[in-house]
Parts: C-alpha cells; structure tokens; sequence
C-alpha cells in the first residue's frame, strides 16, 4: 500500500480515507495484523495494525522489508488519448518500470484537459498492483514545441514514426543511456511537427513494424523493448 509520508521505524501512522477503507473494510484487518507499506522514498516497510476504528486505523513501522527500487531511466512521452485509454496507458507504464510520464500537447490531441490526478492515482494503483516501491512521475502536461526546444541533451528520444523509421529494438540496443520514446496522437503528428521532432539531435526515428498500432499499444510496445533493450 502506498503512502505519501516518509516512513521511519517505529513511527505510528495514521490513516484514513481510502487507503483506511481498503484495509477495514475491504481488507478487514484488526489489531496485530501486518500491512506492508512503501513511501516512494525509503522502499518497503512492515506496520502492525494497532488501533482500528470504522474509518480509520493506526499502524506502528516495525521493519523496513526493502529499499526503493532502483527505476530505469526511460520516460514515456505521450499525446493524450481518450480517458479509458490514457488510464490504461499509464497503467500499463506503471507496470513496466517507467520513471515518468510525460503528456505532451500536440495539433491533433484531442483531450486537452488531462486530470493529474487521476493519473497519479491510476499510477499508485498499479504500482501496489505489481508490488513496486517506486511510481513514476506523472509530469504537467507540455506543448510539444516548449518538450522539444528544452530537450536534455543526454537523453535519446525515441520517436514512434509509423511511417518508418529503424527497427525499435536494434535502435534501442544501440543506444544505451536515458531515454524516452515519444509516441504520437491517434491522429498522428502533422508534417511541420515530424519535422520538429526530427530536428531535435537526440531524435531516432523508430518503427514498431508495418502495421499501424494504436497509441496506447505502441506505447506498451515501444517500452517493453526498450526495457528488454536495457535489461531492465
Ligand atoms: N497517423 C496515423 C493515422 O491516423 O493513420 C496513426 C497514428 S497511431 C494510431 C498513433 C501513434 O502510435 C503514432 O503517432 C506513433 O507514434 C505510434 N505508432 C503506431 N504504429 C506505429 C508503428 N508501426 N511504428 C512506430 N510507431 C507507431
């Protein structure tokens, strides 16, 4: 379970909300019960269930179980897509190990009000889900021109060209390092933007294959090779 404040031995927690209601309610834990808990700073920590009342419980840090994980240094660069898709984009993200999620705003987005947090939320789910100790950063949304004129120059962006580009896993293989992959609205990108993309130095053109996928699934695909790339 995740927790926003830092956890330190012995500390008393308390709870309440959702993540009191998923453990009295859902999870029926009673005094003397074990809850592990992370913090996104310290890693893992066991707590012993010690107060529980209807809406809320108290637990006591007894034992730090693991450290953070180390995250692999690959950020997901997006165009908003659709909320169930987006959702499940980040989700899937969360899953493989990315260190931040990046939505970036481009001529052919389509949803332009991106809710924060529902995605760092959607993102604690699924780090609890697959027992992470770290989440991935979810960024403000950014125009692409503001992304890529500021773009760090140690960092390769991967750019998702479905009209061609190298082959994602060899390119990635080559080029070890940080990185990101930057992956297209449903309507794609315009010209002038394939351009722009193409203009930035750390820019390699990478293709998934001959068909065209959907952003969500490219995005899934572009980075479980990357990580199978970086053996991460
Ligand atoms: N412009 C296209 C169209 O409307 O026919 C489709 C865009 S595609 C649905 C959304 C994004 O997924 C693209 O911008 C690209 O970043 C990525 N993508 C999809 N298929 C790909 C492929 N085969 N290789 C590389 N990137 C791909």
């Amino acid at each position: 379970l995740y927790v926003a404040e830092r956890l330190t031995q012995g500390a008393m927690l308390r709870l309440d909300g959702g993540a009191a209601h998923y453990l009295v309610q859902v999870m029926r834990t009673r005094p003397g019960d074990p809850v592990k808990l992370f913090d996104d700073q310290t890693g893992e920590w066991l707590g012993i269930a010690r107060e529980v009342q209807k809406r809320g419980l108290t637990l006591e840090i007894t034992d730090h179980l693991r450290p953070r994980e180390s995250v692999p240094d690959f950020w997901l660069v997006m165009a908003p897509i659709k909320k169930g898709r987006i959702d499940w984009m980040v989700e899937k993200a969360c899953e493989l190990g990315v260190a931040r999620v990046v939505p970036v705003l481009t001529r052919r987005t389509v949803v332009d009000k991106l809710k924060h947090d529902r995605l760092a939320a959607q993102a604690v789910e699924a780090a609890e889900q697959c027992d992470r100790t770290a989440l991935p950063q979810i960024a403000d949304p950014v125009k692409l021109s503001a992304l890529l004129k500021d773009w760090p120059e140690e960092r390769t962006l991967f750019f998702a060209d479905e009209t061609g580009g190298a082959p994602a896993a060899k390119a990635m293989g080559e080029r070890p390092g940080p990185a990101a992959v930057l992956i297209g609205p449903e309507g794609g990108f315009d010209a002038d933007e394939r351009a722009a993309i193409r203009a930035v130095p750390q820019a390699v053109g990478i293709s998934l294959g001959p068909r065209i996928l959907r952003a969500d699934t490219a995005a899934a695909a572009a980075t479980s090779l990357w990580m199978a790339a970086a053996g991460d």
